[in-house]
């Protein structure tokens, strides 16, 4: 596999994205949370990646859902 934006050899995958990357367009983040979900339970649940590997093209939008209290 070689990478998205030149013609290395792919070291890795962003995180974020699946792009496979060359140890020079990667970029390592000391901390990725991501957030998934489940739409039929309600629940939303975040787990963090230390070390992650991350492109330089694609962006993360970080959204919260704030449960609200209803009674
Ligand atoms: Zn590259
Ligand atoms: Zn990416």
């Amino acid at each position: 596999m070689r990478c998205w934006f030149c013609q290395s050899e792919a070291r890795g995958t962003c995180a974020a994205c699946g792009r496979a990357l060359c140890h020079e367009h990667a970029h390592a983040h000391d901390e990725l949370t991501l957030a998934k979900s489940d739409t039929s339970t309600g629940y939303t649940s975040y787990y963090n990646v230390y070390g992650a590997l991350k492109c330089e093209d694609c962006r993360l939008e970080w959204r919260y859902d704030i449960p609200r209290k209803e009674s």
